[in-house]
């Protein structure tokens, strides 16, 4: 393997070694970078690839020798010679400090069994800062919220955690076909994140990936404060004329004829996850920041900087190959300002994924009627 940066955006790439000098796509942005010769490669970006060979180690170490019970890791490569991975390094050594009570440790690569035939520059060491904490997503919610504020590039090319390094938490939940998460966003407000995987598994390979990074990679202090759709959605955005006959509406029927949860909305979305072949996820988190929003801005009613958050009651995979972005709502054929919230829910998902808004549709329902469009149509009349 030949391990190099994306020129364009920054992402860590690797290749097979018989692609060296051949043009390939970076996943991130889509820009053809050429693979370089193994001696112009990063070992910088082959020793954060290989983090996860270095976990026994440091478990050992802090559970063993240092007497830790409750141990959460989060192992970095860095490079001192690199100023950007100096900074990554003082970004996470600062907001762990300031939050608990961290232990650190550093070690050379080839400590950790990551010789592998690779020359590692001397420069290189292996960071590993250890927390004590029966709560790994507050470690976690730590280190999102320090990187998403120290690097900006989240809003063009995604966030992952794991390009800054490995975390691992002290507890780990092993889930069977759909995956559950409550994600508490804002006081007192939970939200139940359910991913059926086999579902979400044949949808478009951005919404697939966004899905499924969800629990990873969500930026939890982006929703502890206004503004939210719920609370911003206009009467902007006319509704359409809707109809009393649709499938939706007869699932929607069926699931209270077969009641599985006493509060109706997560009765209804719990329902559909299980019963319905179509929807893959409920209470989907999805933000965008006022910059971001395009000719959608006016609609979103928000300033560059701020961020808008919001959570998708249902997402569905159409048999037209659409995904469709549904919000049940009691009084369906009453709503004014359902299809406004609908209409940014499916622009803040496009966004996300970045999935052409064409590629959606968005609607609201309930045991009665059901109301929906093509958001794409909206966005050209603005
Ligand atoms: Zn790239």
């Amino acid at each position: 393997m030949v391990y190099f940066e994306c020129s364009t955006c920054g992402e860590d790439l690797e290749a097979p070694d018989c692609l060296v000098n051949d043009k390939l796509a970076c996943p991130v942005c889509g820009n053809e970078e050429i693979v370089p010769e193994p001696r112009a490669q990063s070992s910088l970006i082959c020793a954060k690839r290989h983090l996860e060979k270095t976990v026994p180690y440091f478990l050992k170490y802090f559970g063993k020798k240092k007497g830790l019970k409750k141990l959460n890791l989060f192992i970095i490569a860095a490079d001192s010679k690199n100023r950007n991975s100096v900074k990554v390094f003082n970004v996470v050594k600062q907001s762990l400090g300031e939050h608990f009570e961290a232990m650190g440790g550093t070690v050379r690569p080839s400590k950790v069994g990551l010789e592998m035939g690779q020359q590692y520059d001397p420069s290189i060491v292996i960071v590993c800062f250890a927390v004590d904490s029966g709560a790994p997503e507050l470690v976690r919610d730590v280190l999102k919220k320090a990187l998403f504020e120290f690097d900006a590039r989240w809003a063009r090319y995604g966030f992952r955690l794991r390009k800054y390094g490995l975390f691992v938490p002290s507890i780990r939940r092993k889930y069977k076909d759909t995956i559950t998460h409550s994600f508490a966003h804002g006081e007192g407000l939970y939200y139940q994140y359910r991913l059926a995987q086999d579902k979400a598994k044949r949808s478009p390979l951005g919404l697939r990936n966004y899905l499924f990074s969800m629990l990873e990679d969500c930026p939890n202090h982006f929703f502890q404060e206004e503004p939210r759709v719920s609370t911003v959605a206009s009467e902007k955005i006319k509704a359409r004329e809707g109809t009393r006959n649709h499938p939706i509406i007869d699932l929607c029927r069926a699931s209270f004829e077969e009641r599985i949860l006493k509060n109706d909305h997560s009765n209804v979305e719990k329902y559909f996850v299980v019963n319905d072949p179509m929807t893959i996820a409920t209470e989907v988190p999805v933000w965008v920041r006022g910059d971001e929003a395009g000719k959608c801005r006016e609609v979103a009613r928000i300033p560059d900087d701020e961020v808008l958050t919001g959570h998708i009651d249902l997402i569905r995979n159409e048999d037209d190959g659409k995904i469709s972005v549904w919000d049940y709502k009691p009084g369906a054929c009453y709503e004014t300002c359902a299809a406004t919230q609908v209409f940014l829910y499916s622009v803040m998902l496009s966004i996300r994924t970045r999935i052409p808004l064409e590629k959606f549709k968005c609607g609201y329902f309930d045991t009665e009627y059901a109301c929906f469009f093509c958001p794409s149509e909206i966005r050209s009349s603005l």
